[in-house]
């Protein structure tokens, strides 16, 4: 059995995690979101790629669900000394390495495929991971106000200092966004902002134009079906699917969908926030709606959204299960459900 995983971090990791003990045997391709990706400290971080490959590689953060185990910070710490930052990022020792070889590789000549594929030599995680691109693709988020403390826009990777430390730098130095309105880069709006600031849109930069990495395409038109896992609807899989070709790819193939909307919420993070940049009501039925039948083939929604299941929305095969992956176990459950689904008759 072949079956490709389009993700993004935690929650496609954590489902990934389960898929491998529901279906041992199946060959798995993740095709990983990369417009999260910033360089920061010179350093290129990719943070879905990362979270996925310590999750299945038995590196991860249990608690936390990003960065790796046992982490120390004293990089971070001596940066801080030198008023270096963004401080808003955080990267611990055990992860920098990480950045490091990837960026020496990158600074070689090699595509970011070749070089997760070399991370991934070490991490073994049972899965072939391939970015969704080789070229560079960076989510921005479009919000009013001009607070530029920390902006990384550009990913030149921007000292606090040299941005003008102290939170009130003025107008965007340099940039031309009108001063009530600017785009930012997505982890400045995530992480620095916690999503309290509204996206006005939210735009894949630089997708239009993107390739698909080697091995994508071959990996969908090749696969039994493509499952969606629990991640971000827009910023991860909307992402990956924006990469030109992708989409249509998928769309040729059975796909099923799992909710990372559970009782009109997200489970973890700001889902709603980007939903509601992009008008989507933020319940697992209207995601569904979202991907549309065109994409999807059947959906999972959780238990307490059972409503949204009964009879099937818009030629989309809606069942309601538990979907809180609460350890290992639970993950292999949801998948196994998935995998139950794809192989219903249509
Ligand atoms: P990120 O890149 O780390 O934000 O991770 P993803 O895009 O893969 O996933 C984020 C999404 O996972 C969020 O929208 C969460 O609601 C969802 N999520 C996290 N944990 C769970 C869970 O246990 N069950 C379900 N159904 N969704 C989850
Ligand atoms: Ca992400």
């Amino acid at each position: 059995m072949r079956i490709v995983v389009l993700a993004g971090g935690i929650g496609g990791a954590r489902f990934l995690r389960g898929l491998k003990v529901a279906a041992p045997d199946a060959e798995i391709t993740v095709i990983g979101n990369t417009g999260d990706d910033i360089t920061l400290f010179g350093l290129r971080v990719c943070p879905d790629l990362d979270t996925v490959m310590y999750t299945l590689g038995g590196g991860i953060n249990e608690e936390q669900g990003w960065g790796r185990a046992d982490e120390t910070f004293s990089v971070r710490a001596e940066l801080v000394g030198y008023s270096v930052g963004p401080s808003w990022f955080t990267l611990g020792d055990r992860d920098f390495a990480t950045h490091i070889v990837r960026t020496q590789m990158l600074d070689a000549g090699y595509p970011l495929s070749a070089v997760t594929a070399a991370l991934c030599e070490r991490w073994r995680p049972g899965v072939r991971l391939i970015p969704m691109s080789d070229d560079r693709v960076e989510t921005h988020v479009v919000i009013a106000g001009d607070d530029v403390a920390g902006d990384v826009s550009g990913v030149s990777g921007v000292s606090e200092k040299a941005a003008g430390s102290g939170g009130q730098a003025g107008p965007a130095g340099g940039r031309s966004a009108p001063a009530s309105r600017r785009a930012i880069h997505f982890q400045e709006w995530w992480v620095r902002l916690h999503a309290s600031v509204p996206a006005e849109s939210i735009t894949a930069v630089g997708a239009e134009d993107a390739k698909p990495a080697p091995g994508v395409l071959e990996a969908i038109e090749s696969a039994d079906f493509v499952l969606l896992p629990p991640s971000n609807p827009v910023v991860s899989v909307g992402t990956i699917l924006a990469v030109p070709g992708i989409r249509a790819a998928v769309e040729a193939k059975k796909v099923i969908g799992i909710s990372p909307i559970i009782g009109g919420a997200p489970v973890r993070g700001m889902a709603d926030a980007c939903l509601s940049a992009i008008g989507v009501e933020t319940s697992a039925r209207a995601v569904a709606a979202h991907y549309g039948p065109r994409l999807l083939d059947g959906w999972l929604v959780d238990t307490a959204d059972a409503d949204a299941a009964g009879p099937d929305v818009d030629g989309i095969a809606v069942r309601a299960r538990p979907l809180l992956m609460t350890d290992v176990t639970a993950a292999a459950d949801i998948a196994a459900a998935a995998l139950e689904l794809a192989h219903e008759p249509t």
